[in-house]
């Protein structure tokens, strides 16, 4: 399938840098004189330029040069006051290919001799060679390269579209499968089972076409997984990243059906999202994004069927804008077909902090069976968006010291500890929690290192890996976002005494307030916050403490007592219901209705 993918930041700097070289006024790599190669010259001059390792550089080279192998067609977004995207042609497609190859550790484009006059007739040199007289005849050669420089050096950003499985490194679905493996092997679970467990029921993509502010028509590619559906309805949130892939939606659906089996919800797991970049989509754009992909997926959703919840990067605007094209499409006002609704739509009361309150009760939970006196503990939080602010929030509320947080631009930590309230406006005015008052500036990396009592990854997946797990001096690990360690790392964490509450029982708040916002939706009738609270807490602690009783039992780390726990209740519902294929709940019933 022809998937869209964004160059990051660094990527495009390289580009640049790349074009830089072969301008006839060089800025950036004026300095470069002689070389011993290009590519040594290009990885110094970038560390140099952007301030980062040279082995970092190396590794941004490297994707840089396997994105253009895998390109079939470029685009470059013009910079202001057009910001419009242009398509490259084939041949400057081809020129680029060059002057990557050009830097490469062994060039194969051009030969060795194409050391020209100027720098810039070296590279039509090589475009010549490589390319043969027809399509490489000079002027041609010089025209495609005059035009490719200029627009890469005033390019806002690059986004290539290629035929090649686009895959998440590490892929959390392998993790999955690991340690499904693992605790199906200890449950002596019946194999049948197990392959059912090992893949998703119903994958959907969807090409969801959008007119953008400037007329132009972007198609952007959707994703919604059901991945088991045999304890009730599918449920699970709708993330927008630009790096978003199947298999990490496919992981993500696994983790929402071992999530509602582990904390008794009667709920099966799912979970969608869109390959775009929301944070430079306007609000009309985002709406109509949304607007679409709902009507794409508007036979698959349903109160009923499956009901989507805000993820990465959506929120309550984006649930409300998928219930009211949905109630639109259906004709009836249909507040349950999402979670996570604003509250004078049908949204419960607590969801906000939901998932942060499951966090907290979790690590109360743990401090208890640790003997950790949480008055004065010391808490380091990873990504300050929803997850992260609200469980910064109430643990300061509950006497802990928060010390340092981060978003996706950096880290900041204060010994005496940090107020999130304040740390909250702050990044509110500037985009970031980076520059606070009175902080020392960390990386991402450093804030998981941390000497603290707590550590919060609430950011993205893989961030706990086995290169940094000998590296967490944390007591407790909660894992307020879904996957963030990687199943290597988990034996180090554990071999090393460091306390995990994973994912599927740490961040389930959310999905378990969701299940009531749906609850509510169904009586039409709403609770105070403090009966959300109530049953919230009564539902969590009691899922902590069968996963503690199960780890304990089998001497095993909670993440795979977790798993053992949903896995028997999945297995348990799938033997009384005698399912031995994958037909689920909609189509028995698109059967019967033939
Ligand atoms: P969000 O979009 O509100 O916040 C994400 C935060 O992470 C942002 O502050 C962003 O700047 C930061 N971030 C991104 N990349 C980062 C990086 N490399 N290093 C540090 N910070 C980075 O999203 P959210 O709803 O808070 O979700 C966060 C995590 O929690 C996700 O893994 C999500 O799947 C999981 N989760 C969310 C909920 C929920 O109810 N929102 C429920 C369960 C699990």
């Amino acid at each position: 399938m022809l998937t869209s993918v964004d160059f990051s930041g660094r990527e495009l700097g390289m580009i640049k840098l790349m074009a830089d070289f072969f301008a006839e006024k060089p800025e950036l790599t004026a300095k470069i004189e002689s070389y011993t190669t290009a590519h040594y010259a290009l990885m110094t001059t970038y560390s140099e330029n952007f301030g980062i390792p040279a082995e970092d550089a190396w590794k941004v080279f490297e994707e840089l040069e396997r994105k253009m192998n895998e390109a079939e067609y470029l685009h470059v977004e013009a910079p202001y006051p057009l910001k419009k995207w242009y398509s490259l042609s084939k041949e400057e497609i081809n020129m680029l290919r060059v002057l990557t190859d050009y830097f490469s550790e062994k060039p194969k484009m051009s030969p060795e001799s194409a050391f020209a006059a100027t720098r810039a007739e070296s590279i039509i040199e090589a475009y010549k060679w490589f390319f043969g007289t027809t399509e490489g005849n000079g002027d041609y050669a010089r025209e495609s390269y005059r035009n490719l420089t200029e627009k890469i050096q005033t390019a806002l950003s690059i986004k290539l579209e290629t035929l090649a499985p686009v895959v998440a490194t590490p892929n959390p679905y392998e993790a999955v499968l690991k340690l499904l493996q693992i605790a199906g092997d200890k449950l002596k679970l019946d194999p049948g089972m197990h392959e059912m467990l090992k893949r998703p029921m119903r994958t959907i993509i969807v090409n969801v076409p959008v007119t953008m502010d400037d007329g132009s028509i972007r198609v952007f590619t959707g994703y919604r997984v059901q991945y088991n559906d045999v304890l009730g309805p599918t449920k699970g949130g709708i993330r927008y990243h630009p790096d978003l892939t199947l298999d990490e939606v496919i992981a993500l659906s696994a983790w929402m059906t071992l999530k509602t089996a582990v904390t008794g919800l009667p709920l099966g797991g799912g979970k969608g999202g869109i390959r775009c970049n929301s944070k430079e989509m306007s609000t009309g754009e985002l709406e109509r994004l949304t607007r679409g992909y709902t009507r794409a997926l508007a036979r698959f959703i349903g109160p009923r069927l499956d009901v989507p919840a805000p993820d990465v990067y959506t929120d309550a605007q984006t649930m409300a804008w998928i219930m009211d094209e949905y109630s639109q499409m259906v004709g009836y006002n249909a507040f349950g077909v999402v979670t996570g609704k604003p509250v004078d739509i049908g949204g419960s009361l607590g969801r906000n902090e939901a998932t942060s309150r499951g966090v907290m009760y979790t690590i109360i939970e743990a401090a208890k069976h640790l003997g950790t006196e949480l008055q004065g503990a010391t808490v380091a939080v990873q990504g300050f968006g929803n997850v992260g602010f609200h469980a910064a929030r109430l643990l300061n509320e509950l006497g802990c010291k928060i010390v340092a947080v981060s978003d996706s631009k950096g880290a900041i930590f204060n010994a005496e500890g940090l107020n999130p309230t304040e740390v909250l406006e702050h990044k509110n005015k500037t985009g970031s929690v980076t520059g606070y008052k009175c902080c020392k500036a960390l990386s991402n990396e450093e804030l998981l290192e941390l000497k603290c009592d707590i550590l919060v990854p609430s950011a993205l997946e893989n961030q706990i890996t086995k290169a940094n797990a000998s590296k967490i001096k944390a007591k407790i690990v909660a894992e307020g976002a879904n996957g963030p360690t990687t199943p290597d790392a988990d034996e180090t964490l554990f071999k090393n005494g460091v306390f995990v509450i994973p994912d599927i029982l740490a961040n389930s708040g959310g999905v378990i307030v969701s299940y009531f916002e749906q609850v509510q939706n169904q009586m039409n009738y709403y609770w105070t916050e403090q009966e959300v609270r109530s049953k919230l807490e009564n539902t969590i602690v009691n899922a902590f403490n069968d996963v503690l009783e199960v780890a304990q039992r089998y001497k095993v780390n909670m993440r795979i007592a977790a798993y053992m726990n949903a896995v028997k209740r999945i297995a348990d519902a799938m033997s009384f219901r005698n399912c031995k294929t994958f037909v689920s709940v909609v189509e028995r019933r698109n059967v019967v209705a033939k």
